[in-house]
């Protein structure tokens, strides 16, 4: 190591990780405290400052230099730092959070959309470095996107890009918390997996999940009763295959993309998604980019937003010798 580490941060709306990360992706110490938004900003941002602070001092301690702080966080995230807009981080929203961090510690700081972040990570130090132009899709309560394109993340004019998780793949289907129907979401994440097979419960379909309290299911549950031959465990993972390659085929007609990586916890599972996916795909785009388009695990796991961060941090702001211009912290 040559003494620069970075800070990695994944604010999400339970709790809010840091790491000191190097520049090779280890991570040298994790911290996370509640992020508990309900309480306002200015309890959040002193609560974020002090973890913060405690990593800059951990490095100084080792004789480090902290070059660059990344946070990725859910919402839209405007390219200079600011929540624009995130649900789960309400009291943010219209805060330019990176400038905040930014005046607070004199680091050059970036935030990006957590899904962002995680396929930039995966693009420099995990699964996509094989690929030029990728998208990263996150399974998780919901599905997230991020597009990298000849190898620089795509994040749109207003930072808004890669929600591949709303894309609509049944006009007239279940409601979305983005307030359309029948998002590729509420499938194909580890939520939509469960509600498939509750929904085979309730019209009385023979399942070993009939035994569990509905609430119990879990899409962890569903995988360990796919992989005993369960029939509605199979289905479900069959929909969330289906419906992911009914998008995928557009997109691999739209960017004619070298890959795709899938991360999250249902991407364990991605042996029972991928003949599915793989049928749809294959029936619906072009030849060409169906052949070039390789589908691929992530492998940076639960870590994969804090190191993307880290590595966004450096690459946007060390490695280019730009410090972008947040203009000023109070709005
Ligand atoms: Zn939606």
């Amino acid at each position: 190591m040559n003494g620069e580490v970075l800070i990695g941060i994944d604010l999400g709306g339970t709790n809010c990780r840091a790491a000191l990360v190097s520049l090779t992706g280890e991570i040298l110490v994790l911290n996370k405290v509640p992020t508990k938004m309900h309480e306002g900003r200015d309890f959040f941002l002193a609560r974020l400052f002090r973890l913060c602070d405690d990593l800059i001092q951990f490095a100084a301690r080792e004789g480090l230099r902290v070059s660059a702080l990344g946070m990725g966080a859910a919402g839209v995230i405007s390219p200079t730092g600011t929540v624009t807009v995130s649900p789960n981080l309400a009291p943010l929203n219209g805060f330019p959070l990176a400038a905040a961090i930014q005046d607070q510690f004199s680091l050059p700081t970036t935030i990006a959309n957590d899904a962002n972040a995680i396929a930039w990570g995966e693009g420099i130090l995990g699964a996509g470095r094989i690929f030029s132009s990728f998208l990263t899709i996150t399974l998780g309560t919901g599905v997230g996107g991020g597009l990298i394109l000849d190898k620089k993340l795509w994040k749109g004019t207003d930072g808004s890009a890669g929600e591949i998780g709303h894309f609509v793949v049944e006009p007239e289907g279940r409601e979305c918390r983005c307030g359309s129907r029948g998002c590729l979401e509420q499938y194909a994440s580890a939520t939509g997996i469960v509600r498939t097979a509750l929904e085979c419960l309730e019209r009385g379909e023979d399942s070993v999940l009939a035994g569990l309290e509905p609430e119990d299911i879990t899409s962890l549950k569903v995988s360990e009763a796919a992989r005993g031959g369960d029939a509605v465990a199979l289905k479900s993972f069959r929909e969330t295959g289906e419906r992911l390659g009914q998008v995928l085929a557009s997109v691999a007609n739209l960017l004619n993309l070298d890959g795709v990586v899938i991360t999250g916890g249902p991407a364990e599972s991605l042996d029972l998604i991928r003949p599915w996916m793989e049928k749809e795909i294959k029936a619906r785009a072009f030849d060409i980019p169906f052949r070039r388009m390789k589908i691929v695990r992530g492998e940076l796991g639960e870590e994969a937003g804090i190191l993307g961060s880290a590595r966004l941090a450096h690459d946007e702001l060390v490695a280019g010798k730009k410090r972008v211009d947040l203009g000023p912290a109070e709005n």
